[in-house]
C-alpha cells in the first residue's frame, strides 16, 4: 500500500522487517490483507502472552463495550478498575506474600519507568540511579538515560544524566561476579559513583539481547542494595506476566524488590497499560504529582482482570510455560550444536529465549528466511545479533514445533550459503574481490 510510504514517518521500524499489510489475528497467527497466514514468534514485542484475540478476553471486552462501560482513561474510580485491583490482589499479590501499592501511569512502559525513577529519587533525596550495560528501559528522556543502546540514546538531543552504568551479569565473562564491583564502588567514597537512590534492572534483558541474570546474581544484587540502603527496582515490563515461567520474573530468586514496573502483557490483549508497584512506605506521592490524561485504560482493566482469572488462579499455566520453555531450550541447544559452528549460543529463560548469532547480518538473514516461510521473528541486541523467540505463551505444542522447525531450516540454509562464500583472504591477494 503506497499510503505508508507517502505519509507515514521514516521512524517506523517493525514494519520494515515485515513488509505486509496485516489485517486479522487469532491465537498464534496473524493474517495479511490477502489472507496469508503467519506464525507469530514476535507477539506484539511481548504484549501478547495470551495470544491474539483470546476468546475469553474478547468476549469480556465486547460485553463491557455493549454495556456502555467507561472507556476514557482519567484516574477516576471505575468498577472495571476496582475489579482489576481485586483480581491482582487475589491472584498475584496475596499468593506470593507481596505487599505493594499500585500506581497507574501513562499507558506505556517508558512512563512507568519515569514514575519509578522519580519516586526513588524523591523518596531517597538522591539523584544517581545504577543501571546496567545493555539495559533497555524505554525512549522518553528519563528512561532513555537508563537505556544502554546508543542508537536510541543518540537522538536525545540533550544531556542524559543522573545514571551510573555498571556491568550486567556475564558482561565481563563467566566467573566474574559483577555485583562485587558494584559493592566495591558503593563502599568507596572516592569511586566516583555517588550513593544512588536505586538500582534499576531487568532480570532478562529483552532488547539488550536476551541476557538472563542468574538467580545467584539477583540475590547478590539485592544483598548489595540492602547493605548500601539503595532501592531495588525490577523492570519486569518484558520479562513479567509469565514470560519466564512465573508471573514475576524475579520469583525464583526469592528476592523482594522495592519497586516493580509492568506493562507489555499486563492487559493480556495488546492494549496499552502500564503500572508501577511499590512498597507502601514508599508511597510518598502527593496527589497528581506524576500526572497524565490516560492513567487507567478501562478496556485494559477488563481484559487484564479476565487474563488473571483465566491463567493465574493456580500454577498450571505457569507450569506449562516452564515445560514449553524447556522444549525451546532443548531445541535451540540442538540447533546450535549442529549448525552453530561453535559460535552461536543459546540465551534466556522460560519462553524468553534467543540464539546469539554473533553477527547482526547473519541474524537478519535468518529472520528474513523465516519470514519467507511465514514465520514472524525479530532480532535484538546491540548489533541485532540475537534471534529472539517471543511466541505467545499459549502457543500449542504443534505450532511451537512448527516454528522451531522453520528456524532450524532457515539457519541451515543461511549457514550453508555462508560456507560457500569466499574464505577470508589476505590483503596481499591482488585478486581480492571487495564487495561494495
Ligand atoms: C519495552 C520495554 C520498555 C518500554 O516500554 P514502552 O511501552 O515501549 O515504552 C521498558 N522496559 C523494558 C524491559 C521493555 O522491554
Amino acid at each position: 500500500m503506497k499510503i505508508f510510504e507517502e505519509i507515514e514517518s521514516e521512524v517506523q521500524s517493525y514494519a520494515r522487517s515485515f513488509p505486509r499489510v496485516f489485517h486479522k489475528a487469532q491465537g498464534s497467527y496473524l493474517y495479511d490483507e490477502e489472507g496469508n497466514q503467519y506464525l507469530d514468534f514476535l507477539a506484539g514485542a511481548g504484549t501478547l502472552n495470551y495470544g491474539h484475540n483470546h476468546p475469553v478476553l474478547k468476549k469480556a471486552v465486547l460485553e463491557y463495550i455493549m454495556d456502555d462501560g467507561i472507556t476514557h482513561g482519567l484516574d477516576l474510580h471505575t468498577k472495571a478498575k476496582g475489579e482489576f485491583l481485586e483480581a491482582f490482589k487475589e491472584y498475584i499479590l496475596e499468593p506470593r506474600g507481596l505487599e505493594y501499592v499500585m500506581q497507574f501511569t501513562g499507558p506505556t512502559g517508558t512512563n512507568a519507568i519515569e514514575a519509578a525513577m522519580k519516586l526513588a529519587r524523591n523518596v531517597t533525596g538522591r539523584e544517581n540511579i545504577i543501571t546496567f550495560t545493555n539495559g533497555f528501559h524505554g525512549c522518553s528522556l528519563g528512561a532513555l538515560s537508563a537505556t544502554g543502546n546508543s542508537h536510541h540514546r543518540g537522538v536525545a538531543g540533550t544531556t542524559l544524566g543522573g545514571i551510573s552504568r555498571v556491568p550486567f551479569d556475564g558482561y565481563l565473562g563467566d566467573g566474574i561476579e559483577t555485583t562485587e564491583y558494584l559493592d566495591k564502588v558503593l563502599s568507596d567514597s572516592s569511586s566516583g559513583i555517588d550513593h544512588p537512590a536505586a538500582v534499576l534492572v531487568e532480570t532478562v534483558q529483552g532488547e539488550g539481547g536476551i541476557n538472563a541474570a542468574s538467580m545467584d546474581w539477583l540475590k547478590n544484587l539485592e544483598t548489595v542494595c540492602r547493605k548500601h540502603d539503595v532501592l531495588l527496582i525490577i523492570d519486569d515490563i518484558q520479562a513479567g506476566c509469565g514470560r519466564t515461567g512465573t508471573f514475576f520474573s524475579f520469583e525464583p530468586a526469592g528476592i523482594n524488590p522495592d519497586i516493580v514496573t509492568l506493562s507489555k502483557s499486563i492487559s493480556g490483549y495488546g492494549l496499552p497499560f502500564a503500572i508501577v508497584l511499590f512498597k507502601p512506605e514508599l508511597d510518598q506521592w502527593k496527589p497528581g504529582e506524576h500526572n497524565g490524561t490516560f492513567r487507567g485504560n478501562n478496556l485494559a482493566f477488563v481484559t487484564a482482570k479476565h487474563a488473571l482469572e483465566t491463567f493465574w488462579k493456580d500454577d498450571s499455566f505457569a507450569k506449562d510455560v516452564r515445560r514449553k520453555g524447556q522444549y525451546i531450550e532443548d531445541r535451540l541447544n540442538a540447533i546450535v550444536d549442529e549448525l552453530g559452528d561453535g559460535n552461536f549460543t543459546v540465551r534466556g529463560r522460560g519462553m524468553m529465549r534467543g540464539i546469539n548469532c554473533v553477527s547482526g547480518e547473519l541474524a537478519s538473514q535468518i529472520t528474513r528466511a523465516c519470514f519467507k516461510q511465514n514465520l514472524m521473528i525479530e532480532t535484538s541486541g546491540a548489533d541485532d545479533q540475537v534471534v529472539k523467540f517471543l511466541c505467545p505463551l499459549v502457543i500449542t505444542d504443534e505450532q511451537l514445533k512448527q516454528g522451531l522447525d522453520i528456524v532450524e531450516q532457515a539457519i541451515r540454509e543461511v549457514c550453508a550459503k555462508t560456507d560457500e562464500m569466499p574464505e577470508e583472504r589476505s590483503y596481499f591477494d591482488e585478486n581480492y574481490d571487495i564487495a561494495v
